[in-house]
């Protein structure tokens, strides 16, 4: 198998793009699903490939300093979002990217609004910005786990049943806000199945090497994954817009998860379209007198 072309690549991100409007139901997304492709023998040389394209067009993004991209990754525990932002991005100069990992808010946090922390996260234009879980944690972890709200100081919120709602469009006013100055965003929802986590977490029981990334906390989170499931589905349903849609990459094969991230963040670089900037006449004669000189030294 030979590269990724540009239109394989807006098909794949079609593919699994949610289209405004529709009501998600993520059991009907096969959380196995490559879009029938086997594992290439070369599935890592098929990725290079494709992050290659990305370091490209970040240089493009850097050099036009204008528009930034914002990719958003939210999964459940062990789903692989760590492997596929260290893989898609390995071949992007790492002055050109940033990874925010958001955890559970303290201290300035707290005496904040929730988007605040990501608001001051944001890429600078010419930037990639990567929000490894997000500003969206507000509306699952924190559905399924109501006591949060407790700490977040928020007048009467336990009170507030309108509460989700108002949030989803919070986010969708604020991702609209980002859009119309130069921000742009991917969504990016990793679907692994129950099953498969299952198998991910014992690997981090048995193998010495995997302990750490093991947490106990991360079973009791188990427990709850049909709330979980419950809380993605109306979340993704009310936030895929048309300046910011989600997508839902099948997850089991890790794989094909880094293959099709790549290809999603790949199609939107190309949507986005930086250039390199072209010089002005004088900047030309500029340039000229520069060589001339050089080339005139002793
Ligand atoms: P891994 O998949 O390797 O476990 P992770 O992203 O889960 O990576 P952790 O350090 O295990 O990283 O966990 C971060 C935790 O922070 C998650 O359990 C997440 O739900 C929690 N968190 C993030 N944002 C918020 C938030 N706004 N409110 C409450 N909890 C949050
Ligand atoms: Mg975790």
């Amino acid at each position: 198998m030979s590269g990724i072309s540009a239109s394989d690549a807006a098909a794949i991100s079609r593919h699994f793009r949610v289209e405004p409007g529709t009501k998600v139901d993520l059991g009907h997304h096969d959380t196995r699903n490559t879009l029938g492709f086997e594992r290439p023998r070369d599935a890592k040389e098929l990725l290079h490939e494709t992050t290659e394209v990305l370091a490209e067009y970040q240089r493009r993004l850097a050099a036009q300093d204008s528009d930034s991209l914002l990719v958003v990754f939210q999964a459940m525990d062990a789903a692989g979002k760590d492997g596929a932002i260290g893989h898609v991005m390995s071949g992007v100069n790492p002055q050109g990217v940033r990874v925010t990992s958001f955890k559970a808010p303290v201290g300035v946090e707290l005496e904040h609004d929730y988007l605040w922390r990501h608001m001051v996260a944001l890429p600078e234009r010419g930037m990639i910005g990567i929000f490894n879980r997000s500003q969206y944690e507000e509306v699952l972890v924190v559905r399924v786990h109501p006591e949060l709200l407790e700490r977040r100081k928020l007048p009467g919120a336990l009170e507030d049943t309108g509460i989700w709602k108002r949030r989803f469009g919070e986010i969708n006013g604020f991702e609209r806000y980002l859009v119309d100055n130069g921000c742009h965003l991917v969504k990016i929802f990793l679907h692994v199945s129950r099953t498969e986590q299952r198998e991910r977490f014992l690997a981090r029981i048995e193998e010495p090497d995997k302990n750490w990334k093991f947490s106990a906390v991360d079973i009791r989170e188990r427990a709850r994954w049909d709330d979980y499931m419950r809380a993605y589905e109306d979340a993704i349903t009310h936030t895929s817009t048309k300046w910011a849609p989600w997508h839902i990459v099948p997850a089991d094969r890790k794989w094909f998860a880094r293959i099709a991230v790549a290809c999603i963040i790949g199609d939107k670089l190309r949507e986005i379209d930086p250039r390199y900037p072209t010089i002005t006449p004088e900047q030309r004669a500029e340039l000229q007198a520069a060589e001339r000189e050089l080339r005139d030294e002793p």
